[in-house]
């Protein structure tokens, strides 16, 4: 039943033939332990993009201003995050369907959990090549979103605390600093306090 070779199709081995696959399995151990490890790591980059939302894209160029002005909003991170759910969550579908269990909640880290508990019977799944080679997608996707980029600064307005002459820019790590203070300092998830000071400020 199982095929003759590894299905992924970015099995490393391709040039000598790709592997056998492992017993079970439509995938080689090494390609099979991969997906493993890229699963298990998908909900931490899901949530690590959650920073990358706030920050600028590396070529500057895709920003568009969210509900307040100045702060920059990263659409490609959005993308990523609900390409990430998407895809686990139709992998998820089958396995549910073809297996006739409960399906689990709709957020990263339950679905890869629960991908995780059925990775070997995915292994063996005849579209074992297309799991494989999906969830790699999701992980470079991911990735490319994260890696750090080119710091630039894109100013805010005035800095909101009282009597402080600095301006606030947003920066590096999707902080928002003030030129004057250093200790004027507002990181991605105090964002929601800082736009209602800002928008205090300019009503
Ligand atoms: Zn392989
Ligand atoms: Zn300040």
């Amino acid at each position: 039943m199982s095929a003759l070779n590894c299905l992924s199709s970015r099995c490393r081995d391709v040039q000598e033939g790709r592997p056998r696959p492992a017993p079970g399995s439509r995938l080689c151990g090494r390609c099979g332990d991969k997906l493993g490890r890229d699963l298990a790591e998908l909900p931490r980059l899901h949530r690590d993009l959650l920073y990358a939302l706030s920050a600028p894209e590396r070529s500057g160029e895709k920003v568009r201003a969210t509900g307040y002005p100045g702060i920059p909003f990263n659409d490609r991170a959005a993308r990523v995050r609900g390409q990430v759910v998407g895809v686990l969550a139709s992998w998820a579908e089958l396995v549910v369907q073809e297996r006739g269990v409960r399906p689990p909640a709709r957020d990263a880290q339950a679905l890869a959990a629960f991908l995780l508990r059925h990775h070997d019977w995915l292994g063996g799944h005849e579209a074992a090549g297309d799991w494989a080679d999906e969830v790699a997608e999701l992980i470079s996707a991911c990735r490319r979103v994260i890696t750090p980029q080119v710091i630039r600064m894109v100013p805010i307005g005035a800095c909101v605390a009282p009597g402080c002459p600095g301006e606030l820019n947003a920066g590096a790590q999707s902080t928002i600093r003030c030129t004057a203070d250093p200790t004027h300092v507002w990181g991605p998830r105090s964002w929601s306090e800082l736009r209602r000071r800002l928008e205090r400020v300019s009503a």
